[in-house]
This record gives structure tokens, sequence and C-alpha cells, in this order.
């Protein structure tokens, strides 16, 4: 199956370098009905998604503030099944197993590996750096831009 428009748009917002490996990943996700969900998501849109389910309503999706996810600094995507009739579906547990083996087959760390709280959709590279030390990169100007040179510089290649 070919990737899909939705995915190109979300994968142009991942770190550069990462973007090949995720194009790969995605075309073959496709075979299995499954497609980015979510990918870079901006310190504005982890705030208000951390407020879910605490101040705003709705549930509880996130455990991570702003500067607390690998998706806040464009190394991250979410990947998640579409069902017969176009609507996003996290209900079949079998395929999770593969999809998971897929990201892994690429290089990407796999949220289904996760101790603790388990993030199925979940895949990410952190070329060797801790949030923490994006988090500080990032605030210095608030630029994505400063966190993808670092990872060109310093980071290791996944
Ligand atoms: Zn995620």
């Amino acid at each position: 199956m070919k990737i899909s428009s939705d995915d190109i748009v979300k994968i142009n917002q991942l770190y550069p370098s990462m973007r090949e490996d995720a194009k790969c990943f995605l075309c073959e996700a496709a075979d299995l009905n499954a497609f980015i969900f979510s990918g870079l998501r901006t310190y504005e849109e982890q705030t208000k998604l951390y407020s879910q389910g605490r101040t705003t309503t709705g549930d509880i999706v996130t455990n991570a503030r702003p500067g607390q996810s690998w998706h806040n600094f464009g190394i991250a995507m979410d990947v998640v099944f579409k069902n017969s009739v176009g609507e996003w579906t996290w209900d079949d547990k079998e395929m999770w197993d593969e999809l998971g083996k897929l990201g892994e087959k690429h290089r990407f760390h796999w949220g289904g590996r996760f101790r603790g709280f388990v993030d199925l959709p979940h895949f990410d590279r952190n070329y060797g750096f801790s949030l923490e030390e994006l988090n500080e990169i990032y605030s210095e100007h608030e630029q994505l831009s400063d966190v993808w040179t670092a990872i060109n510089n310093y980071g290791f290649k996944a």
C-alpha cells in the first residue's frame, strides 16, 4: 500500500534525518492499515493535552508536561490503526505486536516495551539525548531548530 498524504504531512514535521526511515516504516504500516495519529507536538499543544482531564474536560491522555515528551522535539510518532470505515481504532490487540516489531525493524524504540506505562502506538528515537537535555537546549531560544542542530552535531546515528 502507498503511504497516505496525511502521513507525508506529519512526517515532514519530524526531525529531518528521521523522515526517510519514518517513510519506510509508514509505507509498510499502511499494509496493516496503521497511520500516524500524532507526530510533532509543540509545547503549546502539549500544554493543552496535559490539561485535558486535569483542568479541562475529557480523559487524561498523557502524563507528560511540555518538554517531557519526545513528541515535543519531533523525534516521536504515535501510529494507530484505522477500521474499515476509516476511523481510528485502538481495539485490535493482536495487531500491536506486529506493528511494534515493524517499527523496531526500522530502528525505532517502541513504547510497547516501556516499563510502567506501556504506550503501544508510540515510536521514537532519542539519538543519545535525555529529555532534560533537549528541554534545556529548546528552552534557551524556544526554537526546535536548535534541538535539531544539536542532534546533528552531537547525537549518535540511530
Ligand atoms: Zn507517543
